[in-house]
């Protein structure tokens, strides 16, 4: 028997293998990363350093050219 035969599942977030034992506490998700971007609370911060260069360019433009249109 093959008692030592972890199951593996995959990551929803990314489809990673996970394995299914202690050593995922986020199980099914392979971290607490793909684990938050299910639940969509990722946004807050992920998301601006993923998307760093648009995100740079509107607060680029809000703080420059804000002023001029308030
Ligand atoms: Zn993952």
């Amino acid at each position: 028997m093959r008692q030592d035969e972890t199951t593996v599942v995959p990551c929803p977030g990314c489809g990673k293998s996970v394995p299914w034992n202690e050593s995922s506490p986020y199980r099914p998700f392979c971290s607490k990363r793909c684990q938050l971007i299910d639940l969509g609370e990722w946004a807050a911060e992920e998301k601006v350093i993923a998307g760093s260069q648009l995100l740079s360019d509107q607060d680029e433009w809000s703080e420059d050219s804000g002023k001029d249109q308030f």
